[in-house]
């Protein structure tokens, strides 16, 4: 089967035959239909996200089933799947106290390069190549572990659901599980990218009064108004924080979101919300780097800071819930696909994505 594989840094991706093995006992074996591409994908082809290499990328996935290995109960052949990039034990602490995102035992594994078990399924002319987030989702099928599969309705169009498996969950997330905004609620969603326009999307779903998107480029900001978003702020020409006070009768905002991952853009985030406000941080700054905020406002004005991983989600329970907003119209998820590709064109997609051109690049795959 044809695959795009990183042979190392700065290479780009090269589409080749692989071959695939399994599914081995625990495994799924799953036909993919279609996949995202994500910026980590692009930060691990550069070398900013140390993964091991010859491997096959992508980690934004869903598809149909194939073939289930030994001791496989949760799908079956022919059901479609979400894949999620946190095949989580069921039950480490973190998983029996509703945080399955923070899984103590796939997370410390998610750049080994390997399934949960360390096996590889993956070979090219005979050598063994390195799985991805334990998806490899650049391919037209993949191997995962059971856990990884996220049963889901199969009405729903591949290239939607795939979406869920990573952008779309991290910002619906980010705004509903974690920054649980609520009915009349002013928020600041700051990057309107794939995760932050799902941000926007989430916000307004949860009855925001306000959403205010930021970012510097005008189709982004579009973007951004035909999701949800009431406001929108260029940050090179306009105030946003005027335009915050004035929304919130000199408050600030009850919840900001942070999707870009930059340092001055958490601290920005801090400054923007309202006493008691909720401060999000879903973009993940570059290794080493801190970030900060006016200490006497941490304590004063009791802010709360928080990261959120995955959307904070509890995979099985809401990926399939946020398709089932989808399907019933409440979350336009269909319009963050700016743009498909065939796998023979992926490193085009991630120079559109590169310059700014896309919400989220979609890879049609045969499904
Ligand atoms: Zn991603
Ligand atoms: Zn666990």
């Amino acid at each position: 089967m044809r695959a795009a594989v990183l042979f190392g840094e700065n290479q780009g991706l090269e589409v080749v035959d692989v071959e695939l093995a399994g599914p081995g006992p625990g495994e799924v074996r799953v036909r993919l239909g279609a996949t995202g591409l994500c910026a980590s994908d692009w930060h691990t082809m550069t070398g900013a996200i140390p993964s091991p290499t010859p491997a096959v990328l992508g980690h934004e996935g869903a598809g149909v089933v194939e073939a289930v290995g030994e001791g496989v109960s949760r799908v079956a052949a022919g059901d479609h799947v979400v894949l999620s990039w946190v095949p989580n034990c069921g039950y480490c602490r973190y998983c029996e106290s509703g945080r399955p995102n923070l899984c103590s035992k796939a997370m410390p594994a998610l750049l080994a390069g390997t399934l949960v078990s360390g096996a590889r399924r993956l070979s090219y002319n005979g050598e063994p190549l390195y799985h991805y987030s334990f998806l490899s989702t650049f391919a037209e099928e993949t191997v995962v572990d059971e856990a990884a599969c996220v049963k889901i309705r199969d009405d729903v169009p591949l290239p939607v659901a795939a979406l869920v498996g990573c952008a779309a969950t991290t910002g619906y997330g980010a705004a509903v599980l974690r920054g649980r905004v609520g009915p009349g609620d002013t928020v600041v969603v700051i990057g309107a990218g794939g995760v932050g326009l799902s941000a926007v999307m989430g916000a307004a779903l949860a009855g925001a009064r306000h959403v205010v998107a930021v970012d510097p480029r005008a189709t982004k900001r579009e973007w951004a108004l035909d999701v949800g978003a009431t406001h929108v702020v260029d940050p090179g020409t306009e105030d946003v924080d005027a335009l915050i006070r004035s929304l919130t009768d000199g408050d600030g905002a009850d919840v900001a979101i942070e999707s870009a991952g930059r340092p001055e853009l958490v601290t920005r985030a801090f400054e923007l919300t309202c006493r008691g406000g909720t401060i999000v941080c879903v973009g993940i700054p570059e290794a080493g780097s801190p970030v900060s905020f006016p200490g006497p406002d941490l304590v004063r004005h009791e802010k709360v800071v928080t990261g959120s991983l995955y959307g904070s989600c509890q995979m099985h329970v809401d990926m399939p819930r946020i398709l089932d907003l989808y399907a019933e119209g409440r979350l336009p998820l269909d319009k963050l696909v700016t743009k498909s590709y065939t796998l023979d064109d992926i490193n085009v997609g991630f120079e559109d994505m590169l310059a700014g051109r896309l919400a989220r690049g979609v890879v049609l795959l045969a499904g």
